[in-house]
Order: C-alpha cells, then structure tokens, then sequence
C-alpha cells in the first residue's frame, strides 16, 4: 500500500548539534534522512512507520573526506559521487571507489551517502564488504557525545545495528595499512548495473616470498549482515602461495568458508547459490595471487 505523504513531517534544523538535540528530545520518534534512496523507496512502498523524517543531507558536519597519516576519515553524509571523484580514496582505497560505482545509477549515487548504505544495515549493501576488508571504524555521535567501535561491531543482525534511537552515525576511519596488498572485489547480481548483488566479496592479501602473510576477506548478500570471513582467513594465513599447492588452498579456503557462513535464501538468491558462488569469488581471487 502506498504512503499518503501529507501524513509525513520533514524538518530541516540548521545543524548537527539541532539535529542531534531533536534526537535527544524524542528518542525513537524522528527517522533520520540523508540522501533519501532506501528511505523514500520504503515511504513510496507504505513501509515508513516513524512520521517524523528529520533531515541530515545538508549538513556540511558530516559531508568531507579527510586524509591523515593513519587513516582516511569519511563523513557518513559522503555522496557515492564524492567518494568517485576523490583522488585519495582512490589512490588508498580502491575497493571504496568500486563499490561505490557499483551503486545503483548515477542520479542515485549524486543523493545516495555512504552513511545511509551503512545505516540501512542491508546485507546486501555494496560498501560493507571493503570497508570490512580495510577494517574499518565508525563514530557515533548523540547530544550527550560520541563513541568509535570496529565497523565490524555495528551490525547486529539483519537490518539491525548498533545505533542507538538518539545517535547518528558521524565518521568512517579507513586505515592506510594497505599500501603493497593485493586487492580484489566482485560483486555479482543479475546484470552488471543497477542491480542489488546476490553475492560480492571484496579481499586484500600480502605476498611475501610467495606465501600468504596476510588475508582480508568481507562478503555481502552471503548471510543476514555483511560478514568478515575470519575462518577463512585463518585457514589461508602463511600458506603457500604455488602453482603445486593451488588447489589443496583452494580446497581449505572453500571448506572454511562454507562452514563458517549460513548463507541466506531470499528474493534475490538462494543459499545454495551464493555458498557456491561466494567459494567461486573465493577462488578467483586466489588463482589471481599465484604468479
Ligand atoms: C534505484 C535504486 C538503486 C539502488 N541500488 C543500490 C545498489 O546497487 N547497491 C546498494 O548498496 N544500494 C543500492 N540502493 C540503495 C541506496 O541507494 C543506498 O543504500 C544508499 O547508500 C542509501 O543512502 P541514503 O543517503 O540515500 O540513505 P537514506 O535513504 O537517507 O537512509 C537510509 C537509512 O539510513 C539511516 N541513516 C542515513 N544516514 C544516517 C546517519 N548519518 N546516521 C544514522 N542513520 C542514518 C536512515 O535513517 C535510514 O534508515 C539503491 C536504491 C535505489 C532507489
């Protein structure tokens, strides 16, 4: 059923600290609204339940792209366009730059923020799987002040996060420990644009002497939130990385990942098939490392 719009209230206070001060107010009344890509879809689908949307898409706080010597910090009100066009990201992270030309059309990724992918805890969400692999972190912040966790903490089931009803996300840390790895990401859905992926996974690894020193893997749309695939890190970490031994690797990194995801049916895919083709994309990135 379709949403009757003039049932709805959209206020626009001037600032973060207004915004946070509404959401301090009233917990759990006000739905926060940044580019407005999931959440007017669900508005348009009679999904909404919160009458109170409570703008954040022109906060200059929480859009920019800082580059330390440690870490890349992105303001979660970021545009999927913004995040194309930065020079740093791209030379650092260019797993971020993929994903975020994966993202629907062009006209969604001038609205669509990196904040909102995150926020809407969608497991099959296009940024999760690098920032994941990168091993980011994130700020919250609420009226009473802010506190970081690993990115990895912040989901917490499907659609479901640890954002409290009075915070806001503020900033995703990326840090710059990645120079010299190898990266890799896939994302596979029913066409090659503006399609919602049935599986991606994104890896980083390092390579030292042929063996495999180091191995990052985060994988969307594979189980009810975007995972790190630590298990099959482990199974992989300090192997050797040569032609004679490639298929006994390959073999322990299939048999890990299956036994550490339960991979999700839904509309999109079955759990058979994202298993299979989660191990697929597992692989190819493995046959990419052996020279
Ligand atoms: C045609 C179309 C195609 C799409 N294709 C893709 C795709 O290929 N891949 C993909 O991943 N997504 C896709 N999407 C989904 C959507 O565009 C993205 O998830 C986008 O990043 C959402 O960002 P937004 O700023 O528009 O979020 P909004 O719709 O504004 O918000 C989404 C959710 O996040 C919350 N939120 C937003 N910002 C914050 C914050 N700073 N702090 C706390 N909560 C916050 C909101 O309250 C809401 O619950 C598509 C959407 C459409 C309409």
């Amino acid at each position: 059923m379709h949403s009757d719009v003039t049932q709805f209230d959209l206020t626009a206070p001037a600032s973060l600290q207004a915004v946070l001060k509404h959401l301090a107010a009233e917990p759990g009344t006000h739905t926060p609204i940044a580019g407005g890509t999931e959440l007017m879809v669900a508005l348009g689908a009679g999904r909404l339940q919160q009458r109170s949307l409570l703008s954040i898409q022109h906060l200059h706080e929480l859009r920019f792209i800082r580059v330390e010597d440690e870490a890349i910090h992105i303001g979660s009100g970021t545009t999927f366009t913004d995040v194309r066009r930065s020079a740093e990201i791209a030379k650092h992270l260019p797993l971020l730059v993929q994903s975020a030309s994966w993202t629907g059309s062009v006209a969604n990724q001038n609205r669509a923020t990196i904040g909102g992918n995150i926020c809407n805890a969608s497991p099959a969400a296009d940024t999760p799987p690098a920032l994941l692999a990168y091993g980011a972190s994130v700020t919250l912040v609420s009226a009473s002040g802010e506190r970081t966790m690993r990115y990895i903490d912040f989901h917490l089931g499907y659609k479901k996060t640890a954002l409290r009803p009075d915070e806001l996300l503020h900033t995703i840390h990326v840090p710059l420990h990645f120079a010299g790895y190898r990266q890799y990401i896939r994302k596979v859905g029913t066409r090659n644009a503006q399609a919602i992926s049935k599986i991606a996974l994104a890896g980083l690894a390092k390579i030292e002497d042929q063996r495999l020193v180091d191995i990052r893997l985060g994988a969307a749309s594979l189980t009810d939130r975007p995972v790190r695939c630590f298990a099959t890190e482990d199974a992989l970490r300090n192997r050797l990385l040569a032609p004679e031994s490639l298929e006994e690797t390959i073999r322990a990194a299939r048999a890990a990942l299956a036994s550490e995801t339960h991979a999700i049916d839904d509309i999109r895919s079955t759990a058979r098939y994202r298993s299979a083709v989660a191990g697929n994309l597992v692989e190819e990135f493995l046959r990419s490392l052996v020279p």
